[in-house]
């Protein structure tokens, strides 16, 4: 939106504007009328307030009244009737026009300042936001890299404790070596996903079974769930059902909540800690339940659980669920919780069933 032309094509345009009004001056000056004089004042005052300050302006606008003025008294006008009043309607008209002239000059000049003004808000704005999407990505890359990190560790204790052992039991080692270097991929592909999605870039979709992520996501943090002292009961009932999804994002769903959910059975017997995995399908989309017997949420915070960095604990980050959801908006499902305080809670989600037809 422009307040007006480039100034080469206003000045041109005034140029033939102050042209046409002498041309006007001069053929009317055979009737001695001041409405020839009048339409060159009115035509530099425009040119004036289009091309100069508002200072300047108001000093043209009073040299155009003083040489209207000075021109009649020159001319003797004030001795015939018709030219004192013709004198006077030409300087009501150029007063006219000069107020209009600086008035429109104030508004373009206050809209001016106010496009500057927007201009440098919106510069402020891109910055914040650039700012504030590094920020959240640092902080998703922290939260969802710690993870195989600490896969990494109690893999890594638990190989070191088979070796150990009077007789060393080699497959367990070699099974924990295996979850190490599973973990150690899963980081480096957690970061491209994350950055991917920072990006807003399109997840890579495939077909995919969703029992087996489920599965492999259980492999990937089976340490995690020992050194929590859970045991899990799974119950995986849609075997033949695909989504269309990138496999390596929903584990990351799944290793959240699991997560999740071992973090609040610390607290609770041993006996107790148990968690429940199952899925299933339903009319057309596919279903996944994370539940768990542990503290369980307040009705009052339920709302806020996927808000970015609404956390409860210590050293939260609170970024795991909305991340969850964001991945699952991305396939085109939902995510929701249920829970009762003392009873435990219950992640599920949901996603489109894929069908190639
Ligand atoms: P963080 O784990 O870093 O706090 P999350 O986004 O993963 O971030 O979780 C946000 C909050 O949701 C947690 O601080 C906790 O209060 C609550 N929460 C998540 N999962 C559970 C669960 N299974 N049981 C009880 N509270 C939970």
């Amino acid at each position: 939106m422009g307040i007006s032309a480039h100034p080469l094509v206003n000045a041109l345009g005034w140029a033939v504007g102050l042209v046409v009004a002498c041309g006007i001056v001069i053929i009317n000056s055979e009737t001695h009328s001041d409405l020839a004089p009048t339409l060159l004042y009115i035509t530099l005052l425009l040119m004036a307030a289009n091309l100069f300050s508002i200072n300047l302006v108001i000093t043209v606008a009073l040299l155009c009244m003083l040489l209207l003025t000075a021109m009649f008294l020159y001319n003797g006008g004030y001795h015939r009737w018709e030219s004192t009043t013709g004198f006077f309607r030409c300087l009501t008209a150029l007063s006219a026009i000069a107020f209009l002239a600086l008035r429109s000059k104030q508004a373009s000049d206050s809209l001016r300042r106010n496009q500057a003004y927007l201009i440098g808000a919106q510069t402020q704005l891109a910055h914040v936001t650039r700012l504030t999407s590094l920020g959240e990505m640092a902080a998703s890359i922290a939260h969802e890299v710690n993870q195989p990190l600490t896969a990494i560790t109690s893999s890594g204790e638990a190989c070191r404790r088979w070796l150990e052992r009077p007789v060393p039991d080699l497959k367990e080692a070699l099974d924990s070596l295996d979850r190490i270097v599973a973990n150690a991929c899963r980081a480096s592909e957690v970061i491209a996903r994350t950055r991917a999605m920072a990006r807003k870039c399109d997840p890579l979709r495939e077909p995919e079974r969703l029992d087996q992520i489920v599965s492999e996501s259980l492999d990937l943090v089976r340490q995690q769930i020992v050194d929590h002292n859970v045991s899990v009961k799974v119950n995986l009932a849609a075997t033949a059902s695909q989504v269309n999804a990138d496999r390596v994002q929903l584990q990351q769903v799944i290793i959240n909540l699991i997560t999740n959910a071992c973090h609040a059975m610390e607290t609770i017997r041993v006996s107790e800690r148990i968690l429940y995995v199952r899925t299933w399908t339903q009319e057309h989309e596919v279903l996944v339940e994370v539940a768990d017997q542990g503290t369980g949420i307040a009705a009052q915070i339920l709302p806020s659980l996927f808000e970015p960095f609404f956390t409860t604990k210590e050293n939260g980050l609170g970024i795991g669920l909305s991340i969850c959801r964001s991945i699952i908006e991305f396939h085109d499902g939902r995510i929701w919780a249920t829970s009762e305080v003392g009873q435990g809670t219950s992640f599920t989600f949901s996603l489109p069933l894929f069908s190639d037809a």
